[in-house]
C-alpha cells in the first residue's frame, strides 16, 4: 500500500441537500480507498482518480488548514478551542460574543465518493480525527458514511459535537453473508462488525442509520440478504435504512465489476451483460429489461420491509445554528413527497420536479415563510401545486398529506409484490 502526501488546492464542495444526504458541506481529504470496493463508483474515470485507486492512497496534507480557512471565510469562530491567538484568549468573556452560533451553520459530511474516511491508512494518517476536531473546535454538525470500525476510535469527538449540535455516523451494508461480502468489500469491516458498531454508537446516542447501497441485482436484492439487513438493522437500532441499486459506469468500474462477476458469480455474468448494456454514461441499469429478467427495483422491496418495520427510509433532518427552521422543514417534507410520488405513486415528471425546486428554493430562502402573509406567500416563485402542502404544514406543523402519501406507496408496494408473487 503506497501513501502519499500532497498539498490540494481545494478541499470543500457545497451541495444541494436530498434524500440522500442532508449535508450541505463535503470534503474528502483522501483520493483512492484500500477498501477497494469491487462496485465502487468512485473508480470511474469520470472522477479523474489514479488508476491504482485501491493500492495508492492520497492523501490531502494540508487538509485541516483548507477546512479552518472555510469556516473562518464563513465567519465563524473555534469557540470550542482553548488558544484561539485571539484577543479572547485574553478576555474569556468575549467568547460568548465571538461564538459563530448567529451564523448559518450547516451539517459536514466527511468523506463521501471517491474515498472511505476511516479506510485503513486512517489509522496511522489520523487526517479524519484533525478534521473532526476542528469541525468541533467551530461547533459544525457532521455526517459520516462508512464501512469501516475505526469510526469508533472517535467515538469521544462525535459524542461531544452530538451534545452541542449534532453527530450522525452511517454505515454502509449491502451483503449480510459475509463470504459474499468479503468478494465485493475485500478489505472493509465485516458486515457484523458494522452492525455492532451501529449498535454501539446508538448506545452512546449518536445517530446512525444504513445506506443498502448498492443493492445487487440477484446477489443482494435477494429476500434472504434484503430481510436480514432490514431485521438486523431493526435490532441494532439503525435510525433508517436508505436502500439504492447498483449503478455500473461504462469504463474501469464497469470493467473491474463484470470480472469479478465471472470469477465468482458466473451464472449471473449474462444476466447483468442485458442489465447494463445500455453503457449509460450515469450507469444506470436499462429498466426495461427489468421484468424480462425477473426483477424489482429494489427500492420498492426495501420501503415494504422498513414500513411493517417502521424503520425509517431516510434520515431525519437536523436543523443546524441559525437556520430556519419551518423552511428546513418544509423542504424536508418536500423531497420526502417528491420521492415517493415518483418512485411508488408514479405521479407526474412535473410534479416532482416541483416539489424538488420548492425544496431547494427553501433551503436557501432567507425568510421565514410561518411569518409572511398569504398574500406574500402567493408571491413566491413556486408552483400552485406546491401551495397546499406549504400551508397545510404551516397550519398543522406536520403534514398529513406525508402520512398519507407514505400509507398510499406501501399499499401500492404491496399490491404490486403481491401481484409478482414475492414475500
Ligand atoms: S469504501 Fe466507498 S470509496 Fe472506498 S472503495 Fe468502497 S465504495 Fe469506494
Amino acid at each position: 500500500m503506497i501513501i502519499e502526501e500532497y498539498d490540494a488546492k481545494s478541499l470543500v464542495r457545497t451541495a444541494r441537500t436530498s434524500l440522500f444526504s442532508w449535508a450541505e458541506v463535503y470534503l474528502n481529504p483522501y483520493q483512492g480507498c484500500e477498501h477497494d470496493c469491487v462496485y465502487c463508483d468512485g473508480k470511474a474515470e469520470s472522477y479523474f482518480m489514479h488508476d491504482d485507486f485501491g493500492q495508492r492512497i492520497r492523501v490531502k496534507k494540508n487538509a485541516p488548514e483548507l477546512l479552518e480557512l472555510y469556516f473562518k471565510k464563513q465567519g465563524f469562530f473555534p469557540v470550542n478551542r482553548e488558544k484561539t491567538s485571539t484577543l479572547v484568549d485574553y478576555f474569556p468573556n468575549l467568547r460568548e460574543s465571538a461564538d459563530s452560533s448567529k451564523k448559518k451553520k450547516f451539517v459536514l459530511f466527511i468523506g463521501g465518493g471517491v474515498c472511505d474516511v476511516y479506510q485503513p491508512a486512517e489509522k496511522e494518517v489520523k487526517m479524519t480525527r484533525n478534521l473532526l476536531q476542528i469541525a468541533y473546535d467551530y461547533k459544525i454538525p457532521v455526517f459520516f458514511l462508512t464501512k469501516n470500525t475505526l469510526i469508533l476510535r472517535d467515538l469521544d469527538l462525535l459524542k461531544k459535537i452530538n451534545e452541542e449540535s449534532y453527530a450522525c455516523a452511517c454505515f454502509t451494508i449491502t451483503l449480510a453473508d459475509e463470504k459474499k461480502q468479503k468478494i465485493f468489500e475485500p478489505n472493509a469491516s465485516s458486515s457484523q462488525e458494522r452492525f455492532e458498531a451501529i449498535e454501539k454508537l446508538r448506545d452512546e446516542g449518536i445517530h446512525s442509520g444504513i445506506y443498502f447501497y448498492p443493492t445487487l441485482p440477484f446477489i443482494g436484492d435477494t429476500v434472504e440478504n434484503m430481510n436480514s439487513i432490514y431485521k438486523t438493522g431493526k435490532a441494532v437500532g439503525a435510525e433508517f435504512i436508505y436502500c439504492w441499486g447498483l449503478t455500473l459506469k461504462p469504463g474501469r468500474n464497469k470493467k473491474q465489476f463484470m470480472k469479478a462477476l465471472q470469477d465468482h458469480f458466473p451464472e449471473y455474468y449474462p444476466k447483468y451483460k442485458e442489465l447494463y448494456g445500455n453503457e449509460d454514461k450515469y450507469g444506470n441499469l436499462d429498466s426495461t429489461k427489468l421484468d424480462e429478467l425477473g426483477l424489482i427495483w429494489p427500492e420498492i422491496k426495501g420501503y415494504k420491509l422498513g414500513y411493517e418495520l417502521r424503520i425509517d427510509y431516510t434520515s431525519k433532518r437536523y436543523v443546524p445554528e441559525g437556520r430556519i427552521e419551518t423552511n428546513l422543514m418544509i423542504a424536508e417534507v418536500l423531497h420526502r413527497l417528491a420521492y415517493l410520488k415518483s418512485f411508488f405513486i408514479k405521479s407526474s415528471k412535473y410534479e416532482t420536479r416541483q416539489l424538488n425546486l420548492a425544496a431547494n428554493f427553501l433551503n436557501t430562502f432567507s425568510k421565514d415563510i410561518s411569518l409572511m402573509s398569504e398574500e406574500e406567500r402567493e408571491k413566491l416563485d413556486l408552483d400552485k401545486v406546491i401551495t397546499p402542502y406549504i400551508d397545510e404544514y404551516l397550519q398543522e406543523k406536520k403534514s398529513k398529506s406525508l402520512r398519507l402519501l407514505e400509507k398510499e406507496a406501501y399499499m401500492s408496494v404491496s399490491k404490486f409484490l403481491e401481484l409478482k408473487e414475492i414475500k
